[in-house]
């Protein structure tokens, strides 16, 4: 079988790059590894308002599949808090699995065909694009397959050196007083890097923290110990088994380099395509999928040039946001944050960072609702 692309990875970067595709009229497959889009998850799957704004393909979202949470409520490692709120503004939190299931059927809907349980091991330059041996041929090939890209592997792309490691816990049928916050920690020790959340999702209660990649002290299963102790005062979750677990990395080191070659690039996760500081990549995936899928099909289509030219240059350097990781991975402090907590200094700053918009790939020329 000939392809014009496929795309290794069936989540939020490959799914929206494929529907792009195919409603062009490419022939278009996804490998994806696992059985089913919505198994074994690695993310929270939290929606910001701007994705909903900005990008088409989620129009129509089921709204069963969401919730609305209207705020943060930000505790410092000594518990006192600050509720942060924009006006109009909000996040979606989701039922992932279907939401995931849900853009795979807009994928086949538009044409593409998703083929399951397919591990991308390697593929074959040849004249006129690639060769993945039994699967067929195809004339170009995306890389969606997350931190820990196969395709970059194999093409000797770049690859992400700096991450944060996420790790939550489901508990079904639980019922949160305030839930339409997102509830988020601080703690050095527990978290350090990042935070710790607990969140009311759609049918369950999600508890979740992320920190730094590698840490001797302690390991994620003893961190997630420690978080439900310290957080029983609040939320107590202490002796209650997980429905299930979710666990991933999360590059927060910018945009790899390179990020494509003739005739192959990476999008999503596995181009880095995350914000360093926020650690938030399904925004960026939709969108860098969706302009990734319109840049190859003008290139196959005779319009355009190998999007590993021109198309790259777009994409954001995120120098703010490596600054402003880069200080808190160094200078985080408890006690700074025990006392800055309530000013308006820090009320600021944390509200740039949960509600602003800017840093998020945005191409000239990418359809926007708004
Ligand atoms: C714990 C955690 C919580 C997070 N929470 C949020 C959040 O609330 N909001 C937010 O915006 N971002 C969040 N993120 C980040 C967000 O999940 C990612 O940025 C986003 O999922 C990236 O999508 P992607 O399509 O690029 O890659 P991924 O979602 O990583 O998908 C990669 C896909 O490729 C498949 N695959 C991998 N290798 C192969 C192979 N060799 N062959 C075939 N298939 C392969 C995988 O099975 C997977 O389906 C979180 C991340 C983590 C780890």
């Amino acid at each position: 079988m000939t392809y014009d692309c496929v795309i290794v990875g069936a989540s939020f970067a490959g799914l929206s790059c494929a529907t792009a595709l195919a409603k062009l009229g490419l022939r278009t497959l996804v490998l994806e590894k696992k059985r089913d889009v919505g198994e074994k998850l690695h993310t929270t799957g939290i929606i910001v308002k701007d994705a909903i704004d900005q990008i088409p393909l989620l129009d129509n979202l089921p709204p069963e599949l969401v919730r609305r949470i209207e705020g943060v409520r930000m505790y410092a490692p000594n518990f006192r808090y600050v509720d942060l709120a924009a006006p109009g503004y909000y996040f979606l939190a989701t039922n992932t699995p279907d939401v995931l299931r849900w853009l795979a059927e807009k994928a086949i809907e538009a044409g593409a065909t998703i083929q399951h349980q397919t591990t991308f091991q390697d593929a074959k330059r040849i004249q006129s694009g690639f060769d993945l041996g039994e699967i067929g041929t195809t004339r170009y090939l995306i890389g969606a397959d997350g931190p820990r890209s196969r395709v970059a592997s194999v093409f000797g792309l770049g690859q992400s050196q700096h991450f944060l490691q996420g790790l939550e816990h489901e508990y079904a049928d639980w019922k949160l007083e305030l839930p339409d916050r997102l509830h988020c920690f601080i703690d050095r020790r527990i978290a350090p890097g990042y935070l710790a959340w607990v969140l009311s999702g759609v049918g369950m209660v999600q508890v979740g923290f992320a920190r730094r990649h590698n840490q001797r002290q302690m390991t994620t299963a003893q961190a997630m110990n420690q978080l439900l102790e310290k957080i029983a005062p609040i939320f107590d979750f202490r002796g209650h088994e997980p429905t299930a677990v979710r666990s991933g990395l999360i590059p927060c080191g910018g945009v790899v380099k390179p990020t494509a070659a003739n005739r192959v690039m990476l999008v999503g996760d596995a181009a880095g395509m995350v914000s360093p500081l926020t650690a938030g990549g399904i925004h960026t995936a939709l969108k860098h999928g969706l302009a990734a899928g319109h840049a190859v099909a003008d290139f196959l289509n005779g319009k355009g040039e190998d999007p590993c030219q021109g198309f790259t240059k777009s994409y954001p350097s995120f120098r703010t946001k490596r600054w402003l990781r880069f200080l808190f991975d160094h200078f985080q402090s408890d006690v700074m944050f025990n006392l800055l907590i309530g000013t308006r200094m820090m009320r600021n700053a944390a509200s740039v960072i949960y509600f602003h918009r800017k840093g998020v790939f945005d191409p000239q020329g990418e359809k926007s609702k708004s």
